[in-house]
């Protein structure tokens, strides 16, 4: 099965990246976004791009030229689909934006169409049926930058046909990121299975006064050989997913010391503008964090 045209749907901060890294991988693409104004932002968000690269990652400005000249862009579906091979799907986090989403894309996606969702905390599973194709659909799931944190989680749900599975595999390879199976369905994959109880934890010792976080992050850093600690990532991610994390699962299991948490990122850092490496301060300042001192772990 061969993949050659590729839709994003949804051109806001992940699709934009998607669309980016697909097109530079020499892959025809076509971003639909629903909203003329999300358009705009990922056109936008490609001009950074092309600056980006050029500056940042050597690439030529004859490369730059030939993605973006592969890449258009529409506001409709009809037209965004119309000979797609696969289709990456990044639109709000929001169920029934999916759901409605895809029982649209179904009315239109040729049957060769391999659905993918990059949903960070939804089950394929759940909108498998508006698919009308649950044996086509399957997730592949990207970080953010999709270039410098290029895992390609590729997940099953259970009616997904396993020769689609190995052509995402496939397809996640040849746009330049290291492909990672997942057989079996698992809400937050494998990276944040791993990431998630990490930093909760963390945060407990903090918080509760165990320690401090420089002394936590040593710790994890000298013990693993890591060149980051959990702090590190937490400013890395952002304060605002990690306080809606603590709150969202705080809630949901009624804890009361994780939602306390929450209420402290918020006072000690969201409210005071402390929102991580994006804002130059979170628990360590930027650029130059103190974690990337060759004395810290002395
Ligand atoms: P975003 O809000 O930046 O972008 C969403 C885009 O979808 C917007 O441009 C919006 O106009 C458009 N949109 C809204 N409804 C639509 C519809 N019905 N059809 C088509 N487009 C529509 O969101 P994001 O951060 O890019 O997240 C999108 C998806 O990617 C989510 O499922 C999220 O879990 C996943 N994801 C995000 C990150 C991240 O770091 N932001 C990382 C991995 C995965």
């Amino acid at each position: 099965m061969k993949i050659q045209n590729v839709t994003i749907a949804g051109a806001g901060v992940l699709g934009s990246q998607i669309a980016w890294q697909t097109a530079i991988h020499g892959f025809n693409v076509i971003v639909y976004d629903a909203f003329e104004k999300g358009l705009e932002g990922g056109k936008e968000f490609h001009k950074r791009f092309a600056v980006l690269f050029k500056e940042k990652r050597g690439v030529s400005q004859e490369e730059i030229d030939a993605a973006l000249a592969r890449i258009s862009y529409t506001t409709n579906i009809e037209e965004a689909v119309i000979d797609a091979d696969l289709i990456s799907e990044s639109v709000p986090e929001k169920l029934e934006i999916k759901k409605s989403f895809y029982n649209e894309l179904a009315r239109f996606a040729p049957e060769k169409t391999i659905f993918t969702t990059n949903s960070s905390t939804m089950l394929p599973s759940m909108f498998a049926k508006e698919t009308g194709r649950p044996e086509k659909f399957l997730a592949l799931h990207f970080a953010n930058p999709v270039w410098d944190a290029n895992i390609g989680e590729v997940m099953m749900h259970k009616d997904t046909d396993i020769q689609y599975f190995e052509a995402v595999l496939e397809f996640a390879k040849n746009i330049g990121m290291v492909p990672i199976p997942i057989h079996k369905e698992q809400a937050g994959y494998i990276l944040n299975s791993l990431l998630v109880p990490l930093l909760s934890i963390s945060q407990n010792l903090y918080f509760t006064g165990v320690s401090d976080y420089e002394s936590i992050d040593k710790t994890w850093m000298i013990s693993t050989g890591a060149k980051i600690g959990p702090f590190g990532i937490i400013d890395m991610v952002g304060m605002q997913t990690v306080y809606n994390i603590a709150l969202m699962n705080g809630t949901k299991t009624n804890d009361k010391a994780m939602i306390d948490r929450a209420n402290k990122i918020k006072a000690e850092f969201i409210d005071k503008g402390k929102m991580g490496i994006s804002t130059g301060e979170g628990f360590y300042k930027y650029p130059n964090p103190k974690y990337q001192d060759p004395n810290f772990l002395k």
